[in-house]
């Protein structure tokens, strides 16, 4: 027995899609919004429209952009004979913020994980092997998450690229194994990409 009108219904129903948003809190989130001010509440709606319809993949890199080439990509202040591959934009803000990197990047949008039936063809690989053919890449950081599908997905790209010449390194474990990278603080991804080594 649904007790609540069907526009309010709806609303909890799409609230409820999100990840960690059970029911209750499906429900509490529906709430609020309608308890907000028309304007505050038509900004939320339009913000998620905006964001899905101007954001896109860079090209280049894979990173989640509005425009294409990401500025990071297009950067002549960047140093474009490194790459630092990661698996998720999220990790590109991550990494951003310690202010410290200043090469480009490229993001698999993924890993590679047999359990899954993720092989290296569904992530976003192929781009990285072009770029580093027709770009003068000096090296190539692994920042996969140290976890079993960023070890086998960085292990698989080393093993890839390293015939190539090029210098493959991995960031150290100052990050948690089994963490993620997107929730390293400062510090600690600051001390695994300084302790990086050679693969
Ligand atoms: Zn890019």
């Amino acid at each position: 027995m649904n007790y609540y009108a069907k526009p309010l219904t709806k609303l909890i129903a799409e609230l409820g899609k999100l990840p960690g948003i059970g029911g209750k809190t499906a429900q509490r989130l529906a709430f609020y919004i309608l308890s907000m001010n028309e304007s505050d509440a038509t900004a939320l709606a339009d913000a998620i429209k905006d964001a899905k319809t101007s954001m896109k993949y860079c090209s280049v890199c894979g990173n989640l952009t509005d425009v294409d080439p990401c500025p990071i990509c297009s950067s002549q202040g960047r140093d474009h004979s490194v790459i630092c591959v990661v698996e998720s934009p999220k990790d590109v803000h991550a990494m951003e913020r310690i202010k410290e990197y200043n090469g480009l990047y490229h993001v698999l949008n993924g890993a590679i994980s047999p359990i899954d039936g993720i092989g290296p063809d569904d992530i976003n690989l192929r781009s990285l092997i072009i770029r580093l053919q027709n770009e003068d890449v000096k090296e190539l950081i692994l920042a996969t998450n140290p976890n079993i599908e960023g070890e086998a997905t960085a292990m698989y790209i080393a093993r890839l690229v390293k015939p190539a010449g090029i210098k493959v390194t991995r960031i150290a474990h100052g990050i948690p194994v089994g963490g993620d990278l997107e929730y390293a603080d400062e510090v600690t991804l600051s001390k695994a990409m300084e302790g990086r080594r050679e693969i």
